[in-house]
């Protein structure tokens, strides 16, 4: 296959590059580097099936592909409100133009949308059939409201023009590549017990999210790439659920830290609480999660002590 992977320099893309390489596909990595990093896929240059081109995907490309992984998209809060206006841009505008190519040139198209399509919920956990609960005008509403247009897009070329489309919604993933100044809660946590800093808490740390370790979901998302007559949305997460205070605690006896707790003020919309209901990834796709919390620590842990140290023990600020 001819597979094209939009944001694949990033966290999740540069995954799905690796595992669509070992698959013998013809990859093709999309990416402008607003979060990504060359480092990601440096690994990849030399593979003869895989190919790097800067772009931004607000801006239409013509390529001859079969499949399209849409993960272009900054995803931590940190990144994605430093610019609102580009994110929802990125959402929309590069949705569109996504499936204006799988319409185009008949490719199967997979995006990358997200738990934050149900906002702060209210039911608990979340199924795929729960509309959500969004703030339409907040400082989150530019990613999550971009992902519900986006999803929307994606059902209307489909309905409208028989694009062939897959819909996932990730719970939190974590794992090595994360940037190190991505602000996503694990990569700081990690890089904050790794060099005895403070530990920051947003907030009394009682909110929940439930940790998906990177390997999982590409295996999910590489079963729901290949499988016909479901389009879903699907949830791909991890159910098992922690208060943020215990993924400190845990945080800090992995790496055998001195770090102290601090509590500092929660964002506003910050969702209380998240769980994916995973019975349609369960039956579908015949896939569950297999790498507990505690083992993704440990990798990912290793993952940044490596880099931290390659940088010479610099001081990183976060
Ligand atoms: P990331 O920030 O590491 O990766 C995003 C990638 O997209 C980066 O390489 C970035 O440079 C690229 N990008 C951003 N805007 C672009 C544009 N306009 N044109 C071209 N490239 C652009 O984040 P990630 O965690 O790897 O997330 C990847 C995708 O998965 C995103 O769409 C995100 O919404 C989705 N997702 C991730 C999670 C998670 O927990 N990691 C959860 C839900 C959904
Ligand atoms: N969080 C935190 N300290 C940090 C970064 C995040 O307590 O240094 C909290 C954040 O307020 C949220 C949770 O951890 O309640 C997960 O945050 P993240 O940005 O990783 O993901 P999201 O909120 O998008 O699920």
């Amino acid at each position: 296959m001819r597979v094209v992977v939009t944001g694949g320099a990033g966290f999740l893309g540069s995954h799905l590059c690796d595992r669509l390489v070992s698959e013998g596909h013809d990859v093709i990595c999309l990416d402008n580097f607003f979060t990504g990093s060359k480092q990601n896929i440096k690994h990849l240059l030399h593979n003869d099936n895989f190919e790097l081109i800067r772009h931004d995907i607000i801006e239409p490309i013509l390529l001859e592909v079969d499949q399209i992984y849409h993960f272009a998209c900054p995803a931590s809060p940190v990144h994605y409100q430093y610019n609102p206006v580009k994110t929802i841009k990125t959402s929309v505008m590069g949705t569109i133009n996504m499936l204006g190519l799988a319409k185009r040139v008949k490719a199967r198209v997979l995006l990358a949308s997200t738990s934050e399509v149900y906002g702060d919920p209210k039911v608990h956990p979340q199924p795929e059939s729960y509309w959500g609960n969004v703030n339409p005008i907040g400082e989150r509403s530019c990613y999550d409201e971009g992902k519900r247009v986006a999803e929307t897009l994606m059902m209307d070329y489909h309905r409208q023009s028989g694009v062939d489309i897959k819909i996932i919604r990730i719970f939190n993933t974590y794992g090595p590549r994360m940037a190190i100044h991505d602000g996503r809660v694990v990569s700081n946590f990690i890089v904050q017990a790794l060099q005895n800093k403070n530990i920051t808490i947003y907030g009394r740390g009682t909110q929940t999210r439930s940790f998906q370790y990177v390997d999982d979901l590409i295996e999910a998302t590489y079963r729901m790439m290949q499988t016909d007559n479901f389009i879903g949305p699907v949830n791909i997460g991890n159910p098992d659920e922690f208060t943020i205070l215990e993924l400190a605690e845990q945080v800090i006896d992995l790496v055998g830290s001195s770090s102290k707790i601090i509590y500092k003020p929660l964002p506003k919309d910050d969702p209380a609480q998240r769980q994916p209901d995973i019975s349609l990834a369960r039956e579908r796709l015949d896939w569950r999660p297999t790498i507990p919390l505690q083992e993704g620590l440990k990798k990912t842990i290793a993952y940044f002590d490596r880099l931290l140290s390659e940088k010479n023990n610099q001081t990183i600020l976060i």
